[in-house]
């Protein structure tokens, strides 16, 4: 199931009489509205119950996509600026630089400073400053098992896995389908590693650490005569003791969107 990302497909389905029972000015407002969460479905009374019911799911998983980004980061950063980050800096992987905190992502320090304000030795990725403020405000400290667990068996995944597997896991194997060669550019760049691909029995296996005890794998599969290719994220299990799981997804999606940008470059 695909979730909805264009107005226009709510649209196209409305009578498109721009009549204002809604509350809002025209059918158009309406559909963008639905689709960030302000309005219902239900809220226009014209639309077909057939056309309701065959938009309800794909709504839905715009709708929590959405959730997922917004975590607040007013409210991590105010959290952060209540947190001693020298007394928390070792716990987190992370050390104090100039009276900041430090923390390494892909291997590119990030600093953070008492009011939670993000500033990076690269530029600083609006996608990673809520997952990074998240983390020091959650984590447990521990140290990674080992044990590698796909999207869907965290804890709390389950829910968000299509969504997962929609905005992470497909446009991933996508770029890997179009050029294997990225991802030796992705070791370079993100002092990733290659893993051991017997774990998983995949063509290729790379681990990478977002976060210092956050780390990802990502295995990918050729395709092999009629089997399509296949590619899976796979999390440490014990990444929920250190992100809620609305981050852990915000943190795949996110590495994804900026592979895409990455691979555009390229091409
Ligand atoms: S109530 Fe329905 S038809 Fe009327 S403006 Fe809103 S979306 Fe359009």
């Amino acid at each position: 199931m695909t979730e909805i990302t264009n107005p226009f497909e709510i649209y196209k389905l409305l009578p498109q009489t721009n009549c204002g029972e809604c509350t809002l000015l025209t059918c158009l407002a309406f559909s963008a509205a639905v689709i960030k969460g302000q309005k219902k479905l239900a809220d226009c009374p014209y639309l077909k119950a057939e056309d309701k019911e065959q938009l309800a799911d794909r709504v839905s998983i715009r709708q929590d996509f959405n959730r997922a980004r917004g975590e607040d980061l007013e409210e991590l950063k105010r959290r952060v600026g209540t947190i001693n980050l020298s007394a928390r800096a070792s716990l987190l992987g992370g050390k104090m630089v100039s009276g900041k905190l430090a923390i390494k992502s892909l291997g590119k320090d990030f600093f953070v400073d008492a009011r939670g304000s993000v500033t990076s030795e690269c530029h600083t990725h609006a996608w990673m400053s809520i997952p990074l403020l998240s983390y020091i405000v959650h984590s447990s400290g521990v140290e990674p098992t080992g044990r590698w667990v796909p999207f869907r068996e965290l804890r709390d995944g389950s829910p968000m896995n299509p969504l997962f597997e929609q905005r992470g896991e497909k446009p991933l194997k996508k770029l890997l389908d179009e050029s294997s060669e990225l991802l030796e550019d992705l070791l370079g760049m993100f002092s990733g590693s290659r893993a051991d691909n017997r774990l998983f029995a995949s063509d290729i296996a790379l681990t990478l650490y977002p976060l210092p005890k956050v780390p990802i794998l990502i295995c990918y599969w050729s395709p092999e005569g009629d089997m399509d290719s296949d590619l899976t994220i796979f999390f440490d299990a014990s990444a929920e003791k250190h992100l809620k799981i609305e981050s852990l997804f915000s943190l795949g999606v996110g590495l994804v969107m900026m592979f895409e940008k990455i691979a555009r470059k390229h091409t």
